[in-house]
């Protein structure tokens, strides 16, 4: 078997071979971190992706992503150690670096219950006062009752290089990748036959990481899993005075703030320079295929949230964007993950609903789903990540 290099992956391409021991449907993040382990434990894989890569239409793309140890719930916090492991492997195999250390500040009103599981998940005091939160981040205002807490692992992943990082260490470890080419169809059974754009395909074993698009996927097999994509405004902020604080300064979150109900997160200029990312962790409900299809002149409410919080907490910043982008969210109505067999085709494991904080955990997904996926106990329960908490999700093939 061949491997692909960076410059010929836009070419058009023959399959390689027709049969794999497992297929990977989706590269994004998590099925890039997927298809690596299994390539890693010597099983021949295919990794199908529908664009040419690197592409900027799916939740993997952009230049940072915000990692941390604070987490409101017990499960992922757990699984952050071995993901800050796993991340630190892939980048002494890759020789480049992949995490900024910056720390992370996470604000909200006292005794808010995920500011308080944030706090339990730290596992010790980290609780600052005034003149060390003036410290960490000079620039961000409290208000009366709130308070926050200090990650200290806290810090930026390089998102696109990550993801160059991932797939070309699959490749190396002897893995396919096919890109712009697009799953058609899924035959299940004890091998199954996937049909795409450019070949028919054969495995045992499937893996379904296909982002915003898994839904469309899944409902052919029976499986009407509760998925729902949204548009996220990415937005940058300027400096009114030009400033180190900027670039150096921490990563933040602020959760509980009844006038921001989903949070709101940022992280220190890397994109552009003097440009600060703050963003709203929510957005409007899109087709994936659609996303860009937004009326002239359709209200933004998110933008008008963070330009009001922007202005009450951050006050150097200018109060209106100066650059907004788009990217794609696929949330779960309780936002946790879904990492799980289909529930009649048991060689078919899926992994999505990632809910805008997926990014950070993909070391961890893609070794669980490698797990599930060769029949063995997973290194983390995924018990908490199962499709049995949506009822009726089954129903008849189409
Ligand atoms: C603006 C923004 C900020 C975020 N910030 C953070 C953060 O700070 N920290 C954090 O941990 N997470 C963050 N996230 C979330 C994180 O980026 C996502 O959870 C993660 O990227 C999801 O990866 P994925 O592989 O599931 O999806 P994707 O990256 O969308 O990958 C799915 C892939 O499947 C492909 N595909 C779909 N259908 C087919 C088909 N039929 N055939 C072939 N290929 C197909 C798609 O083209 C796509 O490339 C953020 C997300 C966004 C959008």
């Amino acid at each position: 078997m061949g491997t692909r290099t960076k410059t010929d992956m836009a070419a058009p391409s023959q399959p390689h071979q027709a049969t794999y021991d497992t297929i990977v449907i989706g590269a994004g993040i998590q099925g890039s971190f997927t298809a690596y382990h299994l390539a890693q434990r010597h099983r021949d894989t295919l990794l199908l992706e529908q664009f040419i890569l690197p592409h900027s239409r799916g939740s993997s793309h952009g230049q940072s992503r915000i990692t941390r140890s604070a987490y409101p719930r017990v499960p992922y916090a757990r699984m952050m150690p071995d993901s800050f492991r796993l991340w630190k492997q892939l980048e002494d195999e890759a020789g480049t670096s992949l995490y900024r250390r910056t720390g992370l500040v996470v604000l909200g009103p006292a005794g808010d219950p995920e500011l308080e599981g944030c706090r339990q998940s730290l596992g010790d005091n980290r609780v600052l006062d005034a003149v060390e939160l003036a410290q960490h981040f000079p620039g961000l205002r409290l208000h009366a009752g709130e308070v926050a807490l200090w990650d200290s692992t806290g810090g930026v992943l390089f998102a696109d290089r990550a993801l160059w990082a991932v797939q070309d260490a699959f490749r190396r470890h002897g893995g396919t990748l096919q890109d712009g080419e697009q799953v058609l169809h899924i035959e299940p059974g004890a091998v199954l036959t996937i049909t795409t754009t450019a070949g028919v395909y054969r495995a045992p074993r499937l893996i379904i990481t296909a982002g915003a698009w898994t839904r469309a996927l899944l409902a052919p097999l029976g499986l009407h899993l509760p998925l729902q994509p949204l548009r996220i405004d990415v937005c940058y902020w300027k400096e009114k005075e030009p400033g180190r604080a900027s670039r150096a300064g921490p990563c933040f979150m602020a959760m509980g703030l009844s006038q921001a109900p989903h949070g709101i997160y940022g992280l220190p200029a890397l994109e552009y320079p003097g440009l600060v990312k703050v963003c709203y962790h929510h957005g409007s409900p899109t087709d994936p295929d659609e996303r860009d299809r937004v009326p002239p002149g359709t209200p933004r409410p998110d933008v008008t949230l963070l330009s009001s919080f922007i202005s009450s907490y951050l006050p150097g910043l200018e109060p209106s964007p100066a650059v907004v982008e788009t990217c794609l969210y696929t949330n779960t109505p309780d936002g946790d993950f879904i990492l799980d067999r289909h529930p009649k085709y048991s060689n078919i494991i899926i992994g999505a609903g990632f809910s805008g904080h997926g990014f950070k955990l993909a070391p961890v997904v893609g070794k669980l789903l490698c797990e599930l996926s060769l029949g063995e106990e997973p290194s983390h329960s995924t018990a908490p990540f199962a499709i049995t908490r949506f009822p009726g999700v089954v129903r008849a093939a189409l």
